[in-house]
C-alpha cells in the first residue's frame, strides 16, 4: 500500500492492492456474534488502549470504552514512510494509524442513545488517543469520524486516523486562519463565534464552553460545526467541564438530526 499525490491538486490519495480486505469486511458482515460487544473481546484485533476502572486485563470483560485497530486498516502503523520519487510523481509507503473506538460495551446502535456519562467517556478517549498519536513524529494530522448507517457493524463505534500527510480540507482550513491572522491579528473562529452570537440566526447548541452553528457557507444540509468557546487550539487539553459540555452538546444535536 502506497500514499500518491495527486500532481494536479496536490490530494494524497491510499492506493491499496490487497483483494483480501473486502473479503474480511464481508466476513464480519456475515457473523452472528457483535464483535464489539463485551464478552466478544477474542472476535477483535488485540487492543490498542481500553477505559478499565477496575483494571481487568486487555482483551478482556470490564471496559467502559475500547479502542482497537480497524479490521480493514487503510493505513498500516508499522515500518518507515521512506518518501520517493517516481520522475515527477511523489509517493511513500501508506504508514498511519486507523482505530476503532467502541463507544459502549453495550450492544447499542447510536452514540445519541447511551448516557451521558458514557458519552463523556467517549470525549475522553478521544483525546486520550489523539495526545498518544501526536508523539509519533511521522504523523501530521489526527481525525476522529464517525460514519452513520451503512456500517458493517451495527455496534455505536467512531474511527481514528492519523496520517503522515496533512489532508486538503484541514489544509485549506489551516492556511486560510493564517491568512486572516495576518491580516487582521485576530482568531478567525473567535470572531467568528463572537459574530454568530451577535447576530444569533444560526445558532443550534449553546452553552457556557461550546457554540453549535448551522455554518453560513454549508457545504452540505443539516452541517453542524460545534467550537469551544474559549480560544483553544489542541483537541487533547480539554477540561472536564469542557467534556461534560460537550457530551450534551454531542447527544442534543444527534438527536435533533435523527
Ligand atoms: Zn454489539
Ligand atoms: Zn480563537
Amino acid at each position: 500500500m502506497t500514499l500518491r499525490r495527486d500532481p494536479i491538486t496536490g490530494r494524497w490519495i491510499v492506493n491499496t492492492e490487497q483483494a483480501e480486505q473486502p473479503q474480511k469486511a464481508q466476513a464480519l458482515k456475515e457473523a452472528e456474534t457483535c464483535p464489539f460487544c463485551e464478552g466478544s473481546e477474542a472476535l477483535t484485533p488485540a487492543e490498542i488502549f481500553a477505559l478499565r476502572p477496575n483494571e481487568s486485563k486487555p482483551d478482556s470483560p470490564g471496559w467502559e470504552v475500547r479502542v482497537v485497530p480497524s479490521f480493514s486498516p487503510a493505513l498500516r502503523i508499522e515500518g518507515e514512510l521512506h518518501r520517493r520519487g517516481e520522475l515527477m510523481y511523489d509517493l511513500m509507503n501508506a504508514v498511519g494509524a486507523h482505530e476503532i473506538v467502541v463507544e459502549t460495551p453495550e450492544h447499542i446502535g447510536n452514540l445519541s442513545d447511551l448516557e451521558l456519562a458514557q458519552i463523556e467517556k467517549v470525549v475522553k478517549t478521544y483525546a486520550l488517543r489523539i495526545a498518544d498519536l501526536k508523539k509519533d513524529e511521522r504523523f501530521r494530522s489526527v481525525v476522529v469520524f464517525k460514519n452513520y448507517g451503512g456500517d458493517i457493524v451495527r455496534h455505536s463505534h467512531s474511527q481514528i486516523i492519523a496520517t503522515p500527510v496533512t489532508p486538503q480540507n484541514l489544509k485549506g482550513e489551516l492556511s486560510g486562519s493564517r491568512e486572516y491572522y495576518d491580516y487582521k491579528e485576530r482568531c478567525i473562529y473567535c470572531d467568528i463565534i463572537k459574530q454568530e452570537i451577535k447576530q444569533s440566526k444560526r445558532i443550534v447548541f449553546e452553552d457556557e464552553s461550546f457554540i453549535g452553528i448551522a455554518p453560513f457557507s454549508s457545504r452540505f444540509p443539516y452541517e453542524v460545526w460545534l467550537l469551544p468557546k474559549k480560544h483553544s487550539f489542541a483537541f487533547e487539553t480539554i477540561g472536564e467541564k469542557e467534556v461534560s459540555s460537550l457530551a450534551v452538546a454531542l447527544k442534543s444535536i444527534l438527536k435533533k438530526l435523527q
